[in-house]
């Protein structure tokens, strides 16, 4: 077991910073007040970090950080925070690591015993999921879909049969592919789009898959999608012919029972019996 005290102030942290997701007046003190405090800022996007920087007027080293050069990033920050000079992540927008660089170097620094901790603020799927009226609890949060149809159909496919309401990242100009695919493999979801969060256009658009799919004139700017979970009474599925796709998707036999018993609100035991009987008789 290893404990670590986030704030023993004889060592370095690696801060990990929540920003804006659009409105600059996002953020709260104790971020804005880390940033200057800290010795480096590492930023995803500098020039786009430089806004809120200088709108702050926090002076302290801007350095970039990205997935690519994250290896050689990482032993830089490392060797720093050693030296015992703290450093603060921030992505382009809301928290880093969520869809976004951060997680390597915290795993490192978790690695060489260095404290990390979060200066929490804006998520761009906690705002969405909030003001979606879906049920908040429990929800999967999958963040972006392959860019490919055959993996994003298939990525899709295992959470065909989750109850929860189901969180995505979309980019514009690939959220007309992806309505369609959700369409084809999740069925006529009521669904939930929030557009341009906090920003001057903020939109939350509200119903089934098809209807929205009518107008796509709607879909510009940076969303969240939201969609509503697998729920018996709006499916016809037979459990055999549901146990059946789980396990074509690689579901152990147990675990594609369990699921489905979950899914469609039926008793496990019963449900087990009766894929037996059904497995036999085929
Ligand atoms: N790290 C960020 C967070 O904490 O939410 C997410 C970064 S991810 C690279 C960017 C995606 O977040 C966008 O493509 C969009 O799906 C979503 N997003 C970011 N800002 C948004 C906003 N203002 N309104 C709606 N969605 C937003």
């Amino acid at each position: 077991m290893k404990r670590c005290y986030s704030y023993n102030h004889d060592k370095a942290i690696l801060y990990l910073v929540a920003t804006p997701i659009g409105n600059l007046d996002d953020i709260t003190y104790r971020a804005v007040d880390t940033l200057r405090k800290v010795s480096y800022i590492y930023a995803e996007d500098t020039r786009n970090s430089m806004v809120l920087l200088n709108h702050y007027d926090i002076k302290t080293p801007l350095r970039s950080y990205h997935d690519f050069n994250k290896e050689l990033k990482n032993d830089e920050i490392i060797e720093i925070l050693e030296k015992g000079e703290s450093v603060a992540i921030i992505s382009d927008a809301g928290n880093p690591v969520i869809s976004d660089p951060g997680y390597n170097i915290c795993v490192s620094c978790i690695e060489h015993d260095i404290a990390v901790t979060t200066i929490p603020g804006a998520c761009a799927y906690l705002s969405a999921l909030v003001s979606s009226g879906l049920p908040p609890m429990p929800n999967t949060f999958i963040g972006f879909l392959d860019s490919k149809k055959s993996k994003r159909c298939e990525m899709l496919n295992e959470y065909k049969y989750v109850t929860h309401t189901l969180i995505f990242y979309e980019a514009p100009h690939r959220i007309i592919d992806t309505l369609n695919d959700m369409l084809e493999v999740l069925g006529d979801r009521y669904i939930v789009i929030s557009r341009e969060l906090t920003k001057k256009f903020e939109e939350i658009i509200r119903g089934n898959i098809s209807e929205i799919l009518k107008d796509t004139s709607l879909l510009k700017g940076e969303m969240v999608v939201l969609v509503s979970g697998f729920s018996e009474e709006k499916s016809e599925k037979d459990p055999m012919e549901m146990i059946d796709e789980l396990i074509s998707l690689g579901y152990r036999n147990k675990d594609a029972i369990k699921e489905t018993a979950l899914a469609l609100n039926l008793d496990r035991r019963e449900l087990y019996d009766k894929y037996i009987l059904y497995k036999n008789n085929k």
